[in-house]
């Protein structure tokens, strides 16, 4: 598939290598050029639509025309915590930020990338409380919310690229309100007036670009509704402003909320130390004896939104703000993963490679290699190797399945030439 390799390239440029930086991820699609839209999601980690719904326009769209540059995991370390922000919020560091406050760095950095002169349109997402209405009706709908809204700081910003401010956003107001799963969830344009003396405002992202002359937007999904609820408001905005930005798109599914759930619930790839592959879906909430090297965890995957992070003795893996499993590692000397592994699946002869994974209905055999032990987790066998063996799904202990529901297993390989084992790779077996 070319377009996932192009893009996994793109990523682990910019992805994490280590559990102690939790840096967000900027992640360049379609054409360089000069009218380019900034998209952001996760300046606050307790808004799990606004980063979602970024995180599958960096994964899953594809622009066919236009630039766009999205970083869905600003304030990374707060979406792990399920929290505002874990130094405070990070969307009032923008009129000044202190040399010694945690978020220096990344604040820096993303007015960097605000003020790049290629950047023309930005949209910050955020789930906001209740639903803003202009009078109010009662605690949940009134002024003073904040839910299902497009955002402005002021009406227009004359000499910027896209100057007509509120006449965009009113313009993506209606799209929105033409799609509502409910009337209750009617948007509207929010305008802060942030230049004239809303002291909060000032401190943010998007009046930060608005005194860079940059045009700049927020969408607000609702707090009150679900995250596929929300990813969905967000995504028709983004949709929106792309169009406004002259950006063309396909994406591989329907805009609709079920379509939205299994995009944000789709397989996710996690690969560890350039070696093996989890498949991250419906793993089971512990996995033990998960071959680790000793020192730094390496790993890559994707999804911007997935994150290693080491917990006393072990690791647990997140995808956002939701927890996905936690590996107990046992560590090895690790040596060059097996690139030709020759198996037998239901009869049918496959050459693969670690990292890899594959489908089996009845039974599969793994041919023997030279030097090389082959263990099949949880297959209850006294052979060491288990090499050449017809393994069934009866015959492994479904308690070791990486999944919930029993079908996924680890085949790993240790090769033995010297007398010291080495870890050289991991296949997954499927059973359908
Ligand atoms: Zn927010």
């Amino acid at each position: 598939m070319r377009k996932f390799s192009l893009f996994f390239v793109a990523i682990v440029a910019t992805s994490l290598t280590s559990a102690n930086t939790l840096d967000y991820a900027l992640i360049k699609k379609g054409e360089p050029s000069e009218n380019t839209m900034l998209l952001l999601g996760g300046i606050q980690g307790d808004e799990p639509g606004g980063f979602l719904a970024a995180s599958i326009v960096a994964t899953d769209y594809n622009i066919t025309k236009g630039s766009l540059w999205v970083v869905p995991n600003l304030n990374f370390p707060s979406i792990i915590e399920r929290s505002r922000g874990t130094k405070g919020d990070m969307n009032r560091k923008f009129a000044h930020v202190e040399k010694n406050d945690p978020d220096y760095n990344s604040v820096m950095r993303i007015k960097d990338v605000i003020t790049d002169k290629n950047v023309t349109l930005i949209l910050n997402l955020h789930d906001g409380s209740g639903y803003y209405r202009d009078k109010f009706i009662n605690k949940d709908e009134n002024p003073d919310k904040w839910g299902n809204t497009c955002i402005i700081d002021q009406s227009t910003l004359p000499g910027s690229k896209y100057p007509e401010l509120e006449e965009i956003a009113t313009s993506v107001k209606d799209v929105l309100n033409k799609h509502l799963l409910e009337q209750k969830h009617q948007y509207h344009v929010k305008n802060t007036h942030t230049a004239l003396g809303d002291q909060e405002m000032l401190k943010s992202l998007t009046y930060y670009a608005i005194t860079q002359n940059k045009s700049a937007f927020a969408n607000e999904a609702s707090k009150n509704l679900n995250a596929e609820q929300r990813t969905y408001y967000h995504l028709i905005a983004i949709e929106e402003y792309m169009k406004k930005a002259g950006i063309s798109f396909t994406r591989p599914f329907s805009l609709d909320v079920k379509s939205v759930k299994k995009a944000i619930e789709k397989e996710i790839r996690l690969e560890l130390f350039d070696t093996y592959v989890l498949s991250l879906k419906n793993l089971r909430p512990v996995i033990n004896f998960v071959p680790f090297k000793k020192g730094e965890i390496s790993y890559s995957s994707p999804n911007p939104l997935i994150a290693v992070i080491k917990e006393n003795d072990s690791f647990k893996v997140h995808y956002g703000n939701r927890f996905v499993t936690r590996l107990k590692p046992q560590y090895f000397e690790f040596a060059k993963p097996l690139d030709k592994i020759s198996l037998i699946s239901d009869g049918k002869e496959l050459t693969l490679k670690s990292g890899d994974k594959f489908g089996v209905k009845n039974s599969f055999k793994i041919k023997s290699l030279k030097n090389v032990r082959v263990n099949v987790i949880g297959y209850g066998t006294k052979s060491v190797d288990e090499s050449e063996q017809e393994v069934t799904k009866k015959s492994i202990n479904k308690s070791y399945s990486i999944d919930k529901d029993g079908k996924i297993y680890r085949v790993e390989f240790y090769t033995n030439e010297s007398s010291k084992e080495k870890f050289a790779g991991m296949i997954l077996a499927e059973f359908k």
